[in-house]
């Protein structure tokens, strides 16, 4: 079986482009993680999905345990198998979920103990059980269970959370155990604080992991704030290891942060906002809803390679839209999956010729030109 490695191939200032290999395929770094919350990326096809570029996909542990179960998943023979995607996936604790979804929260120093959103039953998540959870899933990345404080928080509240987080991480690795070809990630906490995140990534260090989370960012801190804490919290984070921002983000987050040398992203925003009749082109974002687009028989962007710009227009994606048809999902959803993955494939091939600078600066001018005029 393939060992879980990471091999760094270029590096240009603090970006860096790579290989993660996993026993079940390679994931070419910097990687953009669609999420399939409940087993699925909506309204896509796995297949789909693939073909968008995308080498890794992101399950929540807390929605498949309450449903359909992990127990029903591993029964069924894993989460690649049920879902249909046989290529790399990455499992999140469930913590955050229980912490921004369910009702009826405890949390002891043992775990958390909380109610379904579904149906008000009763669980627990220990990091024991977490490490449980995922593995009966088959995850290949598995994170570290971890509590993450909202935003704003006092000090003493932030460096509390994250000494417990840090117990917590020792006891997901015990728990986790050996398990060659799957890797588990350390989870850093400490808030937008430089040194407790410095001694949160020194007890990560000392406990020994495959990867490393910067958690508790993009909870609503902002960009400048975001991007201020990545100016050192990467730095502590060992370089031979990937490095992963949980939960970003916007294209331009996602710039601003390979740049601060961080391998990984998950977010929902493509596949949400196509949803939602949003679609991200290299010049912005725009609302496939507004009237302009009525009569347009241009694609949402011409040097796009997806289907929804290769084969249909503007004109047809603002009427499916308005008329709340199935194909608006899918189609909004696949070119914005696809532009995310368009925009990962740029910086690493702007990383590996040295040019990410130049990458970052083109980026910019695009966005800031706007949507093409109306016709
Ligand atoms: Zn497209």
């Amino acid at each position: 079986m393939t060992k879980f490695s990471f091999t760094r191939t270029a590096q240009d200032g603090r970006a860096r482009t790579g290989v993660i290999e996993t026993a079940r395929g390679a994931i070419r770094t910097p990687a953009f993680m669609p999420v399939g919350t409940a087993a699925t990326v909506k309204a896509m096809l796995p297949g789909s999905v693939r073909e968008t570029g995308a080498d890794i996909l992101l399950g929540n542990t807390y929605h498949l345990m309450l449903r359909p179960t992990a127990e029903r998943i591993e029964r069924l023979g894993g989460l690649h198998k049920f879902m249909n995607w046989e290529r790399p996936v990455l499992t999140d604790s469930g913590g955050f979920q229980v912490m921004s979804l369910a009702a009826l929260r405890k949390l002891t120093e043992k775990g958390v103990t909380f109610k379904s959103h579904i149906d008000g039953s009763k669980h627990e998540i220990t990091p024991e059980r977490s490490m449980e959870i995922q593995r009966m899933l088959g995850s290949d990345i598995v994170m570290c269970f971890d509590e993450c404080p909202a935003l704003p928080a006092s000090r003493a509240r932030i460096s509390e959370s994250m000494q417990l987080s840090m117990r917590w991480a020792a006891r997901s690795k015990e728990a986790f155990g050996d398990r060659p070809g799957h890797a588990l990630f350390g989870i850093q906490q400490g808030g937008l604080e430089e040194d407790l995140r410095a001694e949160s990534a020194a007890a990560l260090r000392e406990i020994g992991f495959d990867g490393y989370a910067v958690g508790g960012l993009a909870v609503g801190e902002g960009q400048e704030a975001m991007f201020g804490c990545l100016d050192f919290a990467a730095g502590q984070l060992p370089e031979d290891r990937p490095r992963y921002l949980m939960g970003v983000g916007k294209p331009d987050d996602i710039v601003g942060t390979v740049a601060r040398g961080i391998d990984m992203m998950d977010c929902v925003l493509p596949s949400r906002s196509g949803r939602t009749g949003q679609a991200f082109t290299r010049r912005g974002v725009l609302n496939i809803k507004n009237a302009r687009h009525a009569d347009d028989p241009r694609p949402l962007d011409e040097r796009c390679g997806c289907p929804a710009c290769r084969q249909y227009s503007r004109a047809y994606l603002h009427h499916v839209f308005r008329s709340q048809e199935i194909i608006a999902s899918m189609l909004m959803t696949w070119h914005n999956l696809h532009y995310y993955q368009d925009l990962m494939a740029g910086m690493r091939d702007a990383i590996s010729a040295n040019r990410f600078a130049a990458f970052e600066a083109d980026f910019h001018a695009a966005r800031a030109e706007g949507d093409i005029e109306p016709l």
